[in-house]
């Protein structure tokens, strides 16, 4: 906690500096919460700055942000705000309590102390706060004693019903344990197991589950999370496809969607597309492997999203090159168009399509090197029907 403090102090100018320098002239009754007391205790540097104002966290943040001249992003309904600077982000939330008006479903929340809100979250390392305000400035609030469980190197939730109320803390505790090289406590894992037994994941809707992968996915120790997941029978994975994923680069996550039920899951056209093509990598490649005619390769590859057809090289370096060829093929505007053909009164329908894709293939196979050449190929075509 000195650590918190010292940095508190020595940080000048900054965004936090100016921060705790707003919340202690002000009458707002502030504190550093959450991830932020959490990393700064592990010395590692926080992703953003997480505060919670006792009173109205939107008003604090309007305030707040004539001086920072950020961002200024309002959620009403949840009474909290952000400011986004170039340098950092800060969190700011009103001090709440929690109702879970049943299993799994998003509380009722109500405005409290600062006390009353820790006692809502999820871990006791991340239910730590640190007062910025002058009446106690510097004041550690550690009512579940996170910090021991920081030296310890332990995930704790706060009370029995606690993966019950919200069972996307599955996800965060696995995630967290990851991410720190951290142990689930025996308890906790206790009742980790029972809210998976009682199916309570079932539950979340589609867009939390989501989110929570989508979350899983950007850690460094993404991996490792996906085994937990499956060794808990929560989201099984193969060991080929769980081997690949380092292997896939940023789009990894689609891999791993497509090998779920994601009927219920917000995602979006182009991301199902991505996972259906995903899932023909493997006749993609052996039929990659087999040609090495330009059109063959553009036929294979056109109605595959890009994002997968970046991916194979990264499964079979060979076909990097072919790759490349693709790429390249695609750049080429075709001699014949559409209108080409309907001048020559070809009719509409398969002919025609077959006929505009032949004459394609022959320009990237270079059987056909000019549009006057094409079109003469086409008149003879005709003359002899
Ligand atoms: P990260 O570094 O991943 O941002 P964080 O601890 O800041 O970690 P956030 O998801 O930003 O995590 O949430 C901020 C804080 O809000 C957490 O530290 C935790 O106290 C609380 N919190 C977030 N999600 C939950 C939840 N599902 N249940 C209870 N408390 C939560
Ligand atoms: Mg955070």
């Amino acid at each position: 906690m000195a650590k918190l403090k010292s940095l508190a102090k020595h940080q000048k100018k900054s965004v936090l500096n100016k921060t705790i320098n707003f919340f202690v002239k002000s009458n707002f009754h502030a504190y550093l919460v959450g991830g932020y007391v959490r990393d700064t205790t592990l010395g590692i540097k926080p992703i953003d700055i997480d505060t919670v104002v006792e009173g109205n966290a939107i008003k604090a943040a309007k305030a707040l942000n004539l001086k920072l001249k950020g961002k200024l992003c309002i959620y009403k309904e949840f009474g909290t705000a952000s400011i986004i600077t170039k340098a950092e982000r800060i969190d700011l939330a009103s001090a709440r309590v929690e109702k879970y008006p049943s299993p799994a479903k998003l509380p009722h929340v109500y405005p409290s102390t600062i006390i009353e809100d820790l006692n809502r979250r999820d871990f006791t390392i991340n239910a730590m706060a640190m007062s910025i305000s002058k009446e106690d400035f510097g004041e550690i609030f550690d009512p579940f004693n996170g910090l021991e469980d920081i030296k310890k190197g332990l995930i704790r939730v706060l009370h029995k019903n606690s993966f019950n109320d919200d069972p996307t803390r599955i996800f965060r505790a696995l995630r967290y344990k990851n991410r720190f090289g951290f142990k689930i406590e025996k308890k906790t894992k206790i009742i980790m197991k029972e809210a998976i037994d009682k199916k309570m994941i079932k539950q979340l809707t589609g867009q939390r589950i989501l989110n929570e992968i989508r979350l899983i996915f950007t850690e460094k120790k993404y991996q490792e999370t996906i085994k937990d997941l499956s060794d808990l029978i929560i989201f099984k994975i193969k060991k080929k496809d769980w081997e690949l994923l380092p292997l896939l680069g940023p789009n990894r996550i689609y891999l791993y969607l497509s090998k779920l039920d994601t009927n219920e899951f917000p995602l979006k056209t182009e991301e199902r597309k991505i996972m259906h093509d995903l899932n023909k990598t493997g006749s993609i490649i052996s039929r990659l492997e087999k040609t090495s005619k330009n059109s063959i390769i553009y036929n294979i590859l056109y109605p595959i999203s890009d994002q997968v057809i970046d991916m194979i090289p990264l499964i079979r370096p060979e076909l990097k090159k072919k790759i490349n060829i693709y790429f390249r093929l695609k750049k080429i505007k075709p001699f014949i168009k559409g209108n080409d053909l309907k001048n020559l009164k070809v009719k509409q329908g398969r002919k025609f399509k077959i006929l505009l894709k032949k004459m394609l293939d022959l320009q990237l196979d270079k059987k056909i090197n000019s549009r006057k050449d094409a079109l003469q190929y086409l008149k003879n075509l005709k003359n002899n029907e």
